[in-house]
């Protein structure tokens, strides 16, 4: 075996890699960009080396920099993870050529399923089944539209070489086929420098089973059964299971086998992952093989008992398969929930900033977390905002799916944008509870899965309340403790109580601009009198270490976690309170009592939701615009964004133009709603 391995990557997945590598007594090798100093990988590494600056291009991309830190470290293989150089042919080749075992399949394997026209190419001749597509050579525009006219609608562009989610358009008719075609190749230059497309027939109610697959450099493949991905938001997977639910064992053999075949049709050696619609019917479609290991494995892991990456590492080696087929077996069943910092209420836009406060459920045999990052860690606009995965198994599926509820309810993430109540609504969702659930999912329970949030509660303000009042309490007690004059009416902590009509009145926005509620504290002997929107509930509370409030509220006591961020003035206007309680949280904003409510109103600001590019700009000053129209598109994080007329009305200004960086929250368009 070997004695010493690099990761080249980051986050969950160099940690997730270094746990196994040292199980087994192999040594790990790290590499870091500055964003990356002092990250979780690089503390569990043995070692670790600095290969460049924050964006991935003049980092974890830069093939030749890692091999290099691999020689000069004396590493005899290089893991590299999901993204980045992992399904890179040339990077594979290079570490063949430098004497460095690449643990993945051969580059000309990599190269064969690279694109998903190539693959296809492959896949028809060796017996696994196709969806109806034109993948030519020929990327005419007239071409691409007649053979979409020919497969009929809907149909779906892809981009030959996309992935991640990226470079896909769905079109209904073939009026809608142009403009489509031409976004997504724009998509396709920018994300993957390769602006081919394939245009294939779009199944409106398929589920995404992928079948994980390993192969030996003996000539050895086997299958390790399906996963279930189909919970997706755009294109991309939220929960994933494993087995997949009412899966027939004929089908799952059968697509077993086709993507052994697959396997075996490009020579492949090492963990690789065939994709599969699966229609209503039974009937299903090879998409793409993905040639690395894949972000869900651990729930092919969990019910199937092997560490794919010890497998991976036994195979790289040289040692034959761990398993054969027919002792391969499903035990139970197993849920990954990715828990993202990004914001389901804004089109899951990606949230970057610091984990001001991080508390994740305790792993143990039912429970696991695969993570790269810690409290205090920042997520950044540099790479995937992925926090960490929860894995939980059980025997059935529905005690898997209460555990993972379970564990969602004990995460507590402040400090960033994040979905686990939006995940926590999945998993309580009853047809998801049933299994019934296909790509559309989301899309179809929008309602459920998206309520517009609540008003706080009477008893949400008063605990904000008592936490900065019980806040100015300790504040004052140290101020007397340390100060000389301690009889100063300023430094009075008891005082306070003396005097029944002292009071606290503190005003909260429920969002930063949002409505504002008044809390009126008054002090009595036994704790406080809390009047909130025209109702007033007896309060007491205790401060409890690490942030907990022991609060009772009318009779009902509980204890609440209060994280607050910005400064420690109370005066300080937008400081900003989570209040976090077991299976709930809330956020809310401190407003100043005497600042007055702004009474302004009206057409919010068009700005940029994130720092990006403006990449196409419809809009000039004086043009009067439709609700919805869209007025400008940036390009951020790869991904393009379009800013659409809130209203009907003028556009007032057009404050930037095509090619402009553009900073987060910098204003785009000025406009004004028509009378
Ligand atoms: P990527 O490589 O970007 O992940 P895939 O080809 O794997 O792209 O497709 C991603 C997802 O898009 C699939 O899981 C599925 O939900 C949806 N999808 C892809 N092809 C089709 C199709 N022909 N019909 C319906 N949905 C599709």
């Amino acid at each position: 075996m070997f004695e010493k391995i690099l990761i080249a990557n980051r986050g969950e997945i160099a940690c997730r890699v270094i746990r196994t590598a040292h199980r087994l007594g192999i040594r790990c090798v790290a590499v870091y960009s500055d964003a990356d100093a002092n990250a979780m990988h690089v503390v569990m590494a043995d070692e670790a080396y600095h290969i460049g600056a924050a964006p991935a291009r003049e980092s974890y991309l830069l093939a030749d920099k890692i091999i290099e830190v691999a020689k000069k470290s004396g590493a005899q293989a290089v893991h590299p993870g999901y993204g980045f150089l992992s399904e890179n042919a040339d990077f594979a080749e290079k570490c063949a050529q430098a004497g460095i075992e690449f643990i993945g399949p051969p580059a000309s394997a990599i190269r064969a399923m690279g694109s998903k026209a190539g693959a296809k190419e492959i896949m028809g001749p060796a017996g696994v089944p196709l969806v109806k597509s034109y993948h030519g050579a020929d990327q005419a525009v007239a071409t691409l539209q007649k053979a979409a006219d020919e497969i009929g609608y809907p149909v779906l562009i892809k981009a030959t070489a996309g992935g991640g989610g990226k470079g896909m358009r769905m079109v209904f008719n073939a009026g809608e086929f142009a403009e489509n075609l031409s976004s997504c190749q724009r998509e396709a230059k920018s994300s993957f420098g390769d602006e081919r497309v394939l245009v294939e027939k779009y199944l409106t109610k398929p589920r995404h089973v992928e079948i994980q697959v390993f192969a030996d450099k003996l000539g050895n493949a086997v299958y390790l059964f399906e996963r279930d991905c189909s919970v997706q938001r755009r294109h991309q997977k939220v929960i994933e299971e494993a087995p997949a639910p009412q899966m027939k064992p004929e089908i799952r053999k059968a697509m077993g086998e086709a993507a052994v075949r697959a396997a075996k049709a490009v020579g492949y050696v090492g963990a690789g992952t065939c994709e599969f619609l699966y229609d209503e019917d039974g009937s299903f479609y090879f998409m793409e093989m993905n040639t690395r290991l894949q972000v869900e494995h651990p729930v092919t892991e969990m019910i199937t008992g092997q560490d794919l990456v010890e497998w991976q590492l036994r195979v790289a080696n040289g040692e034959p398969l761990p398993k054969k087929q027919d002792e391969l077996r499903i035990n139970g069943h197993a849920f990954e929930a990715r828990i993202y910092a990004e914001d389901p209420d804004n089109d899951f836009l990606p949230s970057i900033g610091k984990l001001v406060h991080l508390r994740q459920p305790e792993p143990n045999a039912n429970v696991r977390i695969d993570t790269g990052v810690r409290e205090g860690d920042s997520v950044s606009m540099y790479y995937d905002p992925m926090i960490a995965k929860l894995i939980v198994w059980d025997e059935s599926r529905e005690r898997a799916l209460a555990r993972l509820r379970g564990a969602l309810a004990e995460y507590e993430i402040v400090g960033l944008t994040h979905n686990i109540k939006f995940l926590h609504a999945l998993g309580s969702h009853p047809e998801f509870i049933a299994g019934n659930v296909d790509t559309g999912f989301i899309k179809r329970h929008n309602d459920v899965l998206f309520p517009a949030a609540p008003e706080l509660t009477a008893e949400e303000l008063a605990i904000a309340a008592l936490h900065l009042i019980a806040e100015q309490l300790r504040h004052a007690e140290q101020v007397a403790v340390h100060h000389a004059d301690r009889h100063s009416p300023w430094n009075q902590v008891s005082g306070w109580r003396l005097n029944e009509d002292n009071h606290h009145a503190l005003v909260f926005l429920e969002s930063e601009n949002g409505p504002e509620h008044k809390v009126i504290a008054q002090f009595r002997n036994d704790g406080f009198a809390v009047s909130v929107n025209g109702q007033t509930l007896s309060a007491s509370v205790t401060a409890l270490p690490d942030h907990l409030l022991a609060v009772t509220i009318d009779g009902k006591k509980q204890q609440v976690r209060v994280v607050q961020q910005g400064t420690q003035q109370q005066t300080q206007q937008g400081k900003q309170l989570t209040l976090i309680g077991h299976g709930w949280s809330r956020k809310l904003w401190l407003k100043s009592v005497d600042a007055n409510a702004d009474a302004a109103g009206g057409v919010p600001a068009l700005t940029a939701p994130m720092p990006g590019t403006i990449i196409a700009v419809n809009v000039k000053k004086g043009d009067k615009v439709a609700r919805g129209q869209a007025l400008l598109v940036l390009e951020a994080m790869k991904m393009e964004h379009t800013i659409r007329a809130p209203a009907e009305g003028e556009i007032a200004d057009v404050l930037y133009a095509q090619g402009d960086l553009v900073a987060d929250g910098a204003e785009l368009v000025r406009f004004a709603r028509k009378e």
